[in-house]
């Protein structure tokens, strides 16, 4: 296998987010640091907002307090009844309208996602479409929230169910698309007449922000959408704690899934999880290789590895396992990696240092077992956040890759013998997001998609979400579905009314 160089920046990239930010048409986006019952608050500690790409300063933002939480929860509350009233049309009407804004703005919210989160400008300008996109489909899903009438077990009776709004709705989001699973979770509890109140991570509160700033601008009233950043800790606690917060919704790692999961337990919370991947991508000896390597490329690299749907296992089958992982280095050597804001750029820093660690452990520890390494020298002058792409093939099961989570541009690729070993092999995770399967065979693509114990299967595809479909795991990777028609229902209660005694 050829050993190539992996072209990548240096540090030029230095300044580069602090004069695009100086730059944004809407300046508006980086005052204030949260929005509460149609206030703009300042918040108490300054904290510094980080590009990732040169460990530079970019912005600062004001950190709220638990106070400040139970402030929006009181306004949300205020806000309820009027929301649930309005009709579905006017809500959805009001949505479109935030999904417009967005598209509108989309070159300045590309930047602020690039600047704080890290990922290439082309990446960041296909989240604001797909963000938005999530508020122009539960916009049309609202009206569309049906009951049902079932035919009377009872004489004379009547049976309706209904779908009503839960109410109070919280959501704690990623920074790995900071702007897209806000909108996704808003989108429907917005459409569904809850309001919602928001905590961001702590690294892209800009892209949270600016998305308020276009909610109050689209005549969101106040508190029905709110956002508040600050310590994860401090400010979830209260919204666990409050009975009044009905439905709590979750994207981020396992760990912290199942301490939500817990703190909810107390009130009862309706709860939905987005958690951790560990994405299987098998590679049947039947296949055309460009387009399995095309695939293993998408599934492995977009969001510079940090996507829950990222593959973490290529499973290749021994026919064509040479070729395809000289095809995939050659493909991986292609890649530029640098600031996300240069326009080469296809790999940006890691948004968190403590990724960027997990990464290099990785490689350690599949280096040390016998795994090949192919990748480029790691240039002293990128920032430390900066992982190079990587291969690592021959990867057995006893690796650290093979078991955990990666989140970043590491591929690992194993050989396989025969289908049923390679079910095994994918099913023997606690993980159940997303899998991928490639194959011309008909009839093993059918019966590997129903064994294979996951979420969401692409066959033959790398590229299979966007707001129609249900979006959500298996086993511990989560639990409910977020965007198609099912992700209204974790915003919804469901009423069931019997009209007894109707003989005249
Ligand atoms: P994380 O789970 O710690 O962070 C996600 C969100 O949870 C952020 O808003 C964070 O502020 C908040 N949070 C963290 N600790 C909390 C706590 N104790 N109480 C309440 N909220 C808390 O994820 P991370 O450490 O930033 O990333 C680590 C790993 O998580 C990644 O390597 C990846 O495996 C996973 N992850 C998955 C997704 C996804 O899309 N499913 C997104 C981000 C991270």
């Amino acid at each position: 296998m050829a050993f190539k160089t992996i072209r990548h920046k240096g540090p030029q990239s230095v300044g580069l987010a602090t004069r695009h930010l100086q730059n944004l048409r809407r300046r508006d986006f980086l005052a204030g640091s949260a929005l509460v019952d149609g206030r703009w608050l300042a918040g108490e500690a300054r904290e510094a907002v980080i590009d990732p790409a040169t460990g530079e300063e970019i912005a600062e933002v004001g950190r709220c307090a638990a106070e400040d939480i139970n402030l929006a929860i009181a306004a949300a509350e205020r806000s309820f009844a009027a929301w649930r009233e309005l009709l579905p049309s006017r809500r959805g009407a009001i949505l479109r309208d935030w999904a417009s804004l967005m598209l509108d703005h989309s070159e300045d919210l590309a930047i602020l996602v690039t600047s704080e989160q890290g990922k290439p400008l082309a990446e960041a300008r296909h989240e604001i479409a797909y963000g938005a996109g999530f508020l122009e489909w539960f916009a049309a899903e609202g009206e569309r929230a049906y009951g049902e009438t079932i035919p009377s077990h009872k004489p004379a009776s009547l049976v309706h169910v209904r779908m009503q709004p839960i109410g109070i709705a919280a959501a704690i989001t990623p920074w790995n698309f900071p702007v897209a699973m806000i909108t996704r979770k808003a989108g429907a509890a917005l459409a569904a007449g809850c309001p919602m109140v928001v905590k961001p991570a702590p690294e892209t509160p800009l892209s949270a922000l600016a998305v308020a700033r276009l909610a109050e601008q689209a005549g969101i009233p106040p508190g029905v959408f709110q956002v508040l950043v600050g310590n994860p800790i401090e400010l979830s606690a209260p919204l666990l704690r409050d009975p009044r917060i009905r439905a709590l919704s979750f994207t981020g790692s396992t760990q912290v899934g199942r301490l939500l999961l817990e703190g909810a337990a107390e009130t009862v919370k309706k709860v939905s999880l987005e958690l951790g991947g560990h994405a299987p991508f098998i590679v049947f000896d039947d296949v055309d290789l460009d387009r399995a390597v095309k695939g293993a490329m998408a599934a492995k690299f977009a969001t510079s590895g940090q996507d829950c749907l990222a593959a973490n296992r290529i499973y290749v089958q021994r026919g064509v396992y040479s070729a395809f992982v000289e095809a995939f280095a050659d493909a991986i050597a292609q890649l530029n990696v640098g600031h996300g804001l240069e326009p080469a750029t296809n790999i940006g820093p890691m948004t968190k240092l403590s990724v960027a660690h997990k990464c290099r452990d990785q490689i350690d520890d599949a280096k040390k077992k016998g795994a090949r390494v192919f990748s480029a020298k790691q240039d002293e002058r990128l920032a430390p956040n900066f992982v190079l792409p990587t291969l690592l093939s021959d990867v057995t099961e006893n690796m650290l890759i093979a078991h955990e989570e990666t989140f970043g541009p590491v591929a690992a690729v194993l050989p396989f013998d025969s289908e049923e070993e390679v079910i095994a092999r994918a099913n023997a995770s606690e993980m159940g997001l997303a899998a991928y399967i490639y194959t011309d065979g008909l009839r093993r693509a059918l019966r590997v998609s129903e064994q294979i114990e996951y979420g969401m299967v692409g066959v033959n595809t790398a590229s299979f979400t966007g707001p129609p479909i249900p979006f959500g795991g298996w086993k511990q990777s989560g639990l409910g579905r977020e965007g198609s028609r099912h992700g209204i229902e974790e915003y919804m209660e469901m009423k069931y009314v019997c009209f007894g005694d109707l003989a005249a």
